[in-house]
């Protein structure tokens, strides 16, 4: 690993970690632009690869963005509760839920090699401001 690569890497973190919501690849090349304008689409590409590679950031497949892992390290697929009104995703690791897809594959026989558990919906805080008790 390239020591230009990890100074990347570290960069493009550091934008996932200010945010609550999740960020394109391009909004993250946007922020990286500002201080580097040179800076190529393919080297955020590979610095979120890496990022995620590790399990520092995961990709928001139904969004096509990213976010900075809120967790303290995990192996396993997490949970992530995407708000759609104000855009803030909460990340939860749940074994459990994990246990009981690998059981439902398993009954086919299907092979899962990735897990992507996404919920939408409104976080707590937008939730209570649609509906005022
Ligand atoms: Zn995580
Ligand atoms: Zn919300």
């Amino acid at each position: 690993m390239s020591k230009r690569g990890e100074k990347v890497q570290a960069e493009v973190l550091a934008i996932l970690s200010r945010q609550r919501g999740p960020l394109t690849a391009y909004d993250v090349l946007g922020e990286l632009r500002e201080a580097n304008p040179k800076i190529a689409p393919t080297t955020i590409y590979r610095a979120l690869a890496v990022l995620m590679d590790h399990g520092r950031a995961h990709r928001i497949e139904s969004l096509n963005a990213y976010i900075a892992c809120q967790c303290n390290g995990h192996r396993q697929a997490s949970v992530l509760s995407i708000c759609d009104d104000c855009g803030a995703v909460e990340e939860s690791v749940a074994p459990s839920v994990l246990k009981e897809l690998s059981r439902i594959a398993d009954k086919s026989g299907f092979a899962p090699t990735r897990h992507v558990i996404e919920l939408h919906g409104l976080c707590e805080a937008c939730g209570n401001r649609q509906m005022p008790s």
